[in-house]
This record gives C-alpha cells, sequence and structure tokens, in this order.
C-alpha cells in the first residue's frame, strides 16, 4: 500500500469532472486500498479519487464506524430537510465552512466485489458522501459554504490546558475533513 499526496484546492484537476469507472480491475482495488491509507494517515473522515489526483469516480468514507467504499456512487435521494454544520476538507486544510446538506440521504454505487451497494445514511455520515460525492463534480465545500473561515489551530487552543499530545486531541466541532 502506499500513501498518497492529497492535491490542495488549487490544483487544476480537482475542478474537473471524474470519469465513471467501466471496469473494477486490481488497479482499482489497489487504489481503494491505497485512498484507505491515505485518508486514514492524514486523519479525514472521507476522500474521493481526484484528491489524489485520479480523476476516477470513486469514494471512500469513514466516520468512525466502519469504512465504506464506493465506485461510481450517486446519491438516489436527499430528504428536504438540511442542516448547516461545520465542513473541512483534506484538501482545504486550512478552512472551515458552514455548509448546509441534506440531513438525509441514499446512494448507490458499486462495491470492489462489483456488487450494487445502497446505503441509507443520516446526520454526519450523509454530510461525508455528499462532501465526497461532490469531489466527483469538481465542486469543493468552500463553493457551496455559507461561510468560510479559517480553521483554529490546534496547538493554540487556549480552552485546552492538559498535557495530551496534539494527536490525541480531538477534531474541533467535529468537523469533517474529507
Ligand atoms: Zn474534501
Amino acid at each position: 500500500m502506499a500513501i498518497y499526496q492529497i492535491l490542495g484546492e488549487n490544483e487544476p484537476s480537482l475542478r474537473e469532472k471524474a470519469r465513471p469507472v467501466p471496469k473494477i480491475t486490481p488497479n482499482i482495488i489497489k487504489l481503494l486500498d491505497n485512498m484507505a491509507e491515505t485518508m486514514y494517515a492524514a486523519k479525514g473522515v472521507g476522500l474521493a479519487a481526484p484528491q489524489i489526483g485520479v480523476p476516477k469516480r470513486v469514494i471512500i468514507v469513514d466516520v468512525g464506524e466502519e469504512l465504506h467504499e464506493l465506485i461510481n456512487p450517486v446519491i438516489i435521494s436527499r430528504s428536504d430537510e438540511e442542516e448547516i454544520d461545520s465542513e473541512g476538507c483534506l484538501s482545504v486544510p486550512e478552512k472551515l465552512g458552514d455548509v448546509s446538506r441534506a440531513t438525509r440521504i441514499v446512494i448507490e454505487g458499486l462495491n470492489r466485489a462489483g456488487e450494487t451497494a445502497r446505503l441509507e445514511a443520516e446526520g454526519y455520515l450523509a454530510r461525508a458522501f455528499q462532501h465526497e460525492t461532490d469531489h466527483l463534480e469538481g465542486i469543493l465545500f468552500t463553493d457551496i459554504a455559507e461561510s468560510v473561515y479559517l480553521r483554529p489551530p490546534k496547538e493554540y487552543d487556549a480552552e485546552d490546558d492538559t498535557e495530551d499530545e496534539p494527536e490525541d486531541e480531538p477534531e474541533p466541532g467535529e468537523s469533517e475533513k474529507g
């Protein structure tokens, strides 16, 4: 496995529409494995293939429950109800934004075995899937956020006077990084 470099928000390839995967080959399996390793190394909760320079419709999400891998994902329904919450992105590490997202979605795609997988998600997991599928359209959260602001540096969190190691601290505000 290998850890990829995650592209920053100014990379033009992050703005391209990703192409469908016509066939699940050993290279796609390797891509999924390497994406997971890259996401966990970066302490993110989601990653889309365009973020590592691969313009294919492949996403992974793990909000702390289990790893979801989807090839050619499509959100087939969204709740009318939306909620605004703070969101971040591994490609935009220094910023957060308040983004309105559907609270519940149904998403469908292929798993690594080539079988159709359909997932119902709500809350934070639904938000992560919406964020990652946006990447496949070349959309970043900063494009659709109601406001964008700088991520507070963890090292200088004045309210935290514990002696925990910095890497053990929770993400501020459970913000998604994907
Ligand atoms: Zn992202």
